[in-house]
């Protein structure tokens, strides 16, 4: 069964004791299995203190970053690949002692609006990246996700073939393709055959709709998108992503561009979102059996 998660800055824009302990409660309370913690700034996060809250509130967690222009390792630039590679080694590190299961996001390449397109040297050097740090996640059994987004945050996975691609360059068992269904739909031609295509290579998934707010009040297919996940036999973790400016703060309110205001209850909108999820799930599930309900006597 997946676990289903939602993301932190549903929450909380920032992780101090108080904004930590906040979110990882209010998760708890929701009914979800996980939290997704942002490592965008990784020096704001208590590990400690992160770990506890998580074990008294018996939630599990996955942990999402993306790089920067400085930390670029597909940039034909040592220093920032030497950057990048050091920040997802610490990362990582996080990752471990908070006990989050995942590591997911723009872990190959800046998170970003590029002015280029992508270079094959560039994708050879952060395939190369990421096979090094993929070892570390190994041995504390952590799998990094590769999200594929839009064409506004990286050049280089903008669709989940590329994304299939990519991990089979990588060729490790513990990296695996991280789908989001509001990037998907600006990028891909059929998201179910997108997801189904990706098949056994699907290793986390974030849902949303087409403007980040309300699950279901977008213009996204979600019954299609579920009946894919289930036809896939996607196992994995589930994780509720959305962004308002009633929470989200700088850098990433800049980078996403969230301008408007989707929601004002963070509390209602994650609590639709769990309830939605599982509706859609169970839907999907329902409807894989309809062959055999359907056999002539
Ligand atoms: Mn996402």
């Amino acid at each position: 069964m997946n676990k289903l998660g939602v993301h932190a800055f549903v929450w909380e824009k920032g992780w101090s004791h108080d904004e930590c302990a906040r979110a990882i409660a209010r998760t708890a309370e929701t009914g979800f299995d996980l939290i997704e913690v942002s490592a965008l700034e990784p020096k704001t996060i208590d590990v400690a203190f992160t770990r506890q809250q998580l074990e008294r509130s018996g939630l599990g967690a996955t942990y999402s970053l993306g790089l920067d222009a400085a930390s670029d390792i597909s940039a034909d630039d040592r220093d920032k690949e030497k950057r990048g590679e050091a920040k997802l080694r610490d990362a990582i590190a996080m990752a471990r002692d908070i006990g989050a299961t995942h590591i997911c996001g723009i872990l190959y390449s800046a998170f970003g609006k590029y002015a280029v397109p992508p270079t094959a040297e560039g994708i050879k050097r952060s395939v190369e990246v990421i096979q090094r740090v993929a070892e570390t996640a190994a041995s504390s059994g952590i799998v990094i996700g590769l999200e594929v987004v839009n064409r506004y945050e990286t050049n280089i996975l903008n669709t989940a073939s590329q994304g299939v691609e990519m991990c089979r360059r990588v060729a490790a068992p513990n990296v695996k393709v991280h789908l989001d269904v509001y990037h998907m739909n600006i990028e891909e031609s059929d998201i179910g055959a997108a997801i189904i295509e990706t098949g056994d290579l699907l290793g986390y998934f974030h849902t949303g709709d087409s403007h980040r707010g309300y699950m279901g009040s977008g213009s996204i297919d979600l019954a299609g998108v579920f009946r894919a996940l289930v036809k896939a036999n996607y196992a994995g973790p589930i994780t509720f992503e959305s962004f308002s400016s009633r929470v989200v703060g700088q850098p990433l309110e800049g980078i996403l561009g969230i301008w408007r205001n989707l929601w004002e209850d963070s509390a209602d909108l994650a609590s639709h979102a769990l309830m939605y999820t599982k509706a859609q799930l169970k839907a999907a599930r329902e409807a894989q059996k309809q062959a055999e309900r359907s056999r002539l006597p």
